[in-house]
C-alpha cells in the first residue's frame, strides 16, 4: 500500500511540491480525512472486477482509495494542471486511467466500455445538480452513484412531499434511483474547509421507474411546471408553464388532483397521474 494522500500533511506536501494553488472556481476542496475516503469506498461496495467512474479526482485522494480496492478507475478531471500531478501521485497504480475533460461535455459512453459501472465522486459543488441530472438523463449503465455533495443538496435529493426541501430535484432523483444519505462530513475534512457541511449520498439506480407513465417528457414538464413558482397553486403553475391553459382543469379532474394544492405536496404517483391524464 502506498502512503495515503488523504492526510493533511501529505496533501499540503503535494500542493507545495507542485506549486498548486487550488481553484475556488472549479470547486476544489480536497479531502484530507482517510476515514471518510474509506467510508465512501465502502458505501460504493466495490469488487475488483468492477469499473468505477470518478468525477474530479483532484490530486488523486479518493482515486487512490478506489484503486486500492482493485477495480478499474476512469477519472475525469477538467483542470489541466492536475493531469500531470495525477500522473505522479497515482504512478503506483496501473488500474487508473485519467481523462482530461469536462464531465458535462465528454461522451462518457466512449470513455467507459464496461457493461455496467459505478460512479464515485467528491463532486465540485458549483455543478452538482447538472452532473447528477446529466448522468441520470443519459440513461448510462450506472449501477449506483456514491457522491459527496453539500448536505443541503443531499437533503433535497431524499426529501419527501410536503416539506420545503422537496422539489424537482427530489422527484427526478427518486424517479431514477433509490437515494439514501450515508453520513455527514464536517468542513474540517477538506482543504480548504468549505463554508457548509457535506454529505455522502448513495443512489442505487432503479431497474424501472417506481411509477407507470406514458410519456416521460410530459412527466418532467409537469414536474418542472409544478415547482416553477412555489407560492402559486398547481393550476396557476401548470397554466403558466407551457401546459395548454384550456385543458389544465380537465387534466387535473381526470387525474383526480385538486388544483388549489401546491406542487410541493404532490407525490411521484400524483405527478404521474397528471402526466398520464395529459393526452
Ligand atoms: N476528488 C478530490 C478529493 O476528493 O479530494 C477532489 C474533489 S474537488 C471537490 C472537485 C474536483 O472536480 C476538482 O479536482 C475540480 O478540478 C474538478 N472539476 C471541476 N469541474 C469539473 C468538470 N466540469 N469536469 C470534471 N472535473 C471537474
Amino acid at each position: 500500500m502506498q502512503p495515503r494522500i488523504a492526510k493533511r500533511d501529505v496533501t499540503l506536501h503535494i500542493l507545495k511540491t507542485f506549486g498548486l494553488h487550488m481553484s475556488k472556481k472549479l470547486g476544489q476542496n480536497f479531502l484530507i480525512d482517510e476515514n471518510i475516503v474509506d467510508k465512501i469506498v465502502s458505501a460504493a461496495d466495490i469488487k475488483p472486477e468492477e469499473t468505477v467512474l470518478e468525477i474530479g479526482p483532484g490530486i488523486g485522494t479518493l482515486t487512490q482509495g478506489l484503486a486500492e480496492s482493485g477495480c478499474q478507475v476512469v477519472a475525469v478531471e477538467l483542470d489541466a494542471r492536475l493531469i500531470d500531478i495525477l500522473g505522479k501521485t497515482l504512478s503506483g497504480y496501473n488500474n487508473v486511467r485519467i481523462v482530461h475533460g469536462d464531465i458535462l461535455k465528454i461522451d462518457i459512453s466512449r470513455e467507459i466500455l464496461a457493461e455496467r459501472y459505478k460512479v464515485v465522486a467528491n463532486l465540485p459543488y458549483y455543478i452538482t445538480t447538472p452532473i447528477i441530472m446529466g448522468l441520470l438523463e443519459q440513461r448510462l449503465p450506472i449501477e449506483r452513484l456514491v457522491t459527496m455533495v453539500q448536505k443541503e443538496v443531499a437533503e433535497r435529493m431524499v426529501a419527501r412531499p410536503g416539506g420545503k426541501d422537496y422539489g424537482a430535484l427530489s422527484v427526478a432523483v427518486q424517479y431514477y434511483t433509490e437515494p439514501e444519505i450515508m453520513f455527514i462530513v464536517p468542513p474540517k475534512s477538506f482543504i480548504p474547509a468549505p463554508a457548509v457541511e457535506s454529505a455522502v449520498i448513495r443512489c442505487i439506480l432503479r431497474d424501472k421507474p417506481p411509477v407507470d407513465i406514458n410519456d416521460e417528457k410530459k412527466f418532467f414538464r409537469v414536474v418542472k411546471a409544478a415547482f416553477a413558482q412555489r407560492r402559486k397553486t398547481l393550476t396557476n403553475n401548470l397554466k403558466g408553464a407551457g401546459l395548454p391553459a384550456d385543458q389544465v382543469q380537465a387534466i387535473l379532474d381526470t387525474a383526480g388532483i385538486d388544483g388549489t394544492r401546491r406542487g410541493e405536496t404532490l407525490s411521484l404517483d400524483e405527478f404521474a397521474a397528471i402526466a398520464n391524464a395529459w393526452e
